[in-house]
């Protein structure tokens, strides 16, 4: 921790609390701690031009006498005056002395959100100024701060005004040439502009400067982990194998040219000189657990072990499924799979942990339980992680570290900038999916509230007699005092009262028994259940073809990513296939929301909608995961300015790998930080 903010004028033990609340712990944090937005002063327009709730000016004397009346829980003040052609009335509550304070005749400015009345309009509790005083703010932006209950904030750019006294002029710690090349604002004075700019230039400028920064400090790391590792030799070289062709040949579909184009550069990486050490993105759909299959066989017929690892059981158990059957169907018995859990008992786990060290288990897989301490391979040649962003880089090197060194392929479907994920996988290469089967027909979406249910169960009564399945899924387990939402519990007992009988529905959630789990994921892959009524269990991975109707109650309650993950379980084989939101409130921003999902089957473009509309908060849960902290720097907006500070640390590293120049030094600091607060290391 550094200066206390408490050093500033106004700021006691109390107020220093409320900062504590918005994360602000020192004065450096205080300067961190950018606006939301800024409140631009513009010179007052015609009143025809206003809408309703937008925040205007009007610059006018009082014309008439100022009332206050006395209401039952307030005292209002009230005035009228003229702007253009309409009669604005303005009002304010508990300001009584305004009427002594207004002078008839004298011009002021008024500013504030407008409602339209009557013919014209009102200002509720519009500020006021002297003509002098709003011509000094005019074009000017004031920071607007996420704020706490207690702080307003005017009291946040007051405490930041004095931080910025205190604490500038600093030296940059950017080197100079990088300033230079890159044409940045030097540091004190983007510190400063970003909180009180003269003009959107200066904000932009300064705003440039620190996101730089950001990205700069995020690649500089991940690139000196990169310079650590560096391209390491194939020790388990493979040749292609006359299996994997067999099976490509006997597929109940044609791989897309995506698919064909990957499984090349996969066989091509297995090899090689060097380790494989490839990521595949790829949206939901695009077909990425076949080329793991094929990846495992080829580690077979070379004689190797491999492993693949799916982030929960239900995902790990259809994966296994999957293998199973495909080995089955192409003659590939002599291979021994097998899969593990964390929900096995330890019997099961020792028997499976000494055939894995004997070599007698082939293919393994499973979930986070492989990376356990006991479990030792006899050759693991390939490791295979699938929606590896909820897997840390941690998780994947310790998988790698048990046996031995071996090739390493990552699948995801998080639609990650290229710019970001060649920075953030640096280690890795990136193979992209970028064509779904040709087989697909686009799903088709509705956004509906709760009235078209009655609707909504006919259409999955029809459905369901055409032979196909249905997933509802519900944001809750069962009822909850307190919260509203639809729960699975309650919602599988209205189903089956509201359908008829032959329609037999299953249900799924956390709470159950993982053995319990994966029998009702299995009836609902082999079609003894019509409708699984889910929590977001089978947001990830989930592959039941057949499956034809997405159902989300409350979609308000889950982020876009989820919403299109989950849309991703249906749209899997041939039939035409429907996702219907349910919108548990009317509220128009969530409306705004949904209606990106509507518009759009492409996780890409909903990745960078949801940005917009909701900052950078969640970024298809790759912020959660704590990848990175970007506090102003947005991975899609400034995806141009991540490339020139990816390029920027590349540039530095070559020069001084060890950042060892005294120039460096502060450089040098700054990551260490990053790297003990541990902000982008776990999450990956
Ligand atoms: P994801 O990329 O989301 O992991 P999956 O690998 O689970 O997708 O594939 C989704 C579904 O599409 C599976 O049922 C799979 O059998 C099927 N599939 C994969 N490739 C093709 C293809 N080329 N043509 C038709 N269906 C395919
Ligand atoms: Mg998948």
């Amino acid at each position: 921790m550094g200066r206390s903010i408490r050093e500033l004028k106004g700021i006691g033990e109390k107020t220093e609390k409320l900062f504590l609340r918005l994360g602000v712990e020192d004065l450096d944090g205080l300067l961190a701690y950018y606006p939301r937005t800024y409140d631009v002063f513009r010179e007052p327009q015609p009143a025809d031009t206003w809408k309703e709730k937008e925040v205007q000016a009007v610059y006018a004397p009082i014309d008439a006498a100022v009332s206050v009346k006395q209401t039952r829980n307030s005292v209002v003040t009230a005035a009228s005056v003229r702007h253009g052609d309409s009669r604005i009335s303005l009002i304010w509550f508990r300001m009584p002395y305004l009427r002594s304070t207004l002078k008839k005749g004298q011009q002021y400015v008024f500013r504030g959100q407008v409602a339209r009345k009557g013919s014209g309009w009102e200002m509720e509790q519009p500020k006021i100024y002297t003509p002098r005083q709003y011509e000094q703010l005019l074009h000017s932006m004031q920071p607007v701060y996420g704020l706490t209950k207690g702080l307003t904030s005017q009291a946040v750019a007051k405490a930041v005004r004095q931080a910025l006294e205190k604490l500038l002029p600093v030296q940059d710690d950017l080197p100079e040439a990088i300033r230079k090349q890159y044409q940045l604002m030097d540091y004190s004075s983007a510190a400063a502009a970003i909180h009180f700019p003269e003009n959107t230039q200066q904000y932009q400028q300064a705003r440039r400067r620190l996101v730089f920064d950001e990205f700069f400090l995020f690649a500089l790391e991940i690139q000196r982990l990169k310079n650590k590792t560096g391209t390491q030799e194939n020790r388990y070289p493979m040749k292609p194998a006359a299996d994997t062709r067999r099976i490509i040949d006997g597929l109940p579909y044609r791989l897309t040219n995506a698919q064909m184009r990957v499984w090349g550069e996969i066989e091509e990486d297995l090899q090689g000189k060097g380790l494989m050490s490839r990521l595949i993105q790829g949206d939901v759909g695009s077909g990425k657990t076949i080329l793991a299959c094929l990846a495992m066989v080829m580690a077979a017929a070379n004689g190797y072990q491999a492993a693949f690892m799916a982030p929960t059981e239900v995902l790990a158990a259809q994966h296994y499924r999957g293998l199973l059957r495909l080995l089955e169907e192409h003659g590939l018995d002599h291979l021994q799979a097998e899969l593990l859990t964390g929900s096995q008992t330890q019997k099961e786990k020792r028997g499976i942990y000494g055939r894995l060290q004997e070599g007698e288990i082939h293919l393994i897989v499973g979930t986070h339980a492989l990376i356990q301490e006991n479990v030792c391979f006899h050759s693991l040649g390939l490791v295979i992680t699938d929606e590896q962003h909820r897997f840390g880089v941690k998780q994947r090197e310790s998988l790698s570290l048990r046996g031995g060194n071996p090739h390493v392929l990552v699948m995801s479907a998080t639609p990650i900038p290229r710019t970001l994920a060649m920075i953030v996988y640096g280690d890795l290469d990136i193979s992209i999916l970028d064509e779904l089967p040709a087989s697909r027909l686009p799903i088709k979406n509705c956004v509906v509230g709760t009235e078209y249910r009655p609707n909504a169960f006919r259409f999955m009564e029809k459905q369901i007699a055409q032979g196909r399945q249905v997933y509802v899924v519900c944001p809750m387990v069962e009822e909850s005092e307190g919260i509203d939402g639809e729960n699975v519990l309650d919602y599988a007992r209205r189903l089956r009262s509201a359908l008829p009988v032959h329609i037999r529905t299953g249900i799924l959630h956390g709470r159950m028994k993982a053995k319990e789990k994966q029998q009702v994921m299995e009836a609902f892959a082999g079609h003894e259940l019509d409708i699984l009524v889910s929590t977001t269990v089978v947001e990830v991975g989930v592959d039941v073809p057949n499956a034809s109707v997405m159902m989300v109650e409350n979609a308000e309650r889950f982020g876009l990513a989820q919403l299109h993950q989950l849309r991703g379980r249906v749209g899997r084989g041939e039939h035409q296939s429907y996702c219907i939101f349910v919108q548990g409130t009317q509220e128009k921003e969530i409306r705004k929301r949904l209606e990106i999902l509507n518009q759009s089957n492409d996780g890409f473009y909903i990745a960078s909608e949801d940005l917009k509309l909701r900052g950078p908060g969640d970024l298809f849960g790759v912020r959660q995961s704590g990848l990175m902290n970007f506090k102003i720097g947005d991975i899609y907006k400034d995806s141009e300015l991540l490339g020139q500070a990816s390029q920027a640390a590349r540039d530095l590293l070559d020069a001084d790998p060890g950042l060892e120049a005294s120039e460096y030094t502060k450089l040098r600091e700054k990551i260490q930080k990053i790297v003990e607060n541990n902000s982008f290391h776990t999450g990956l």
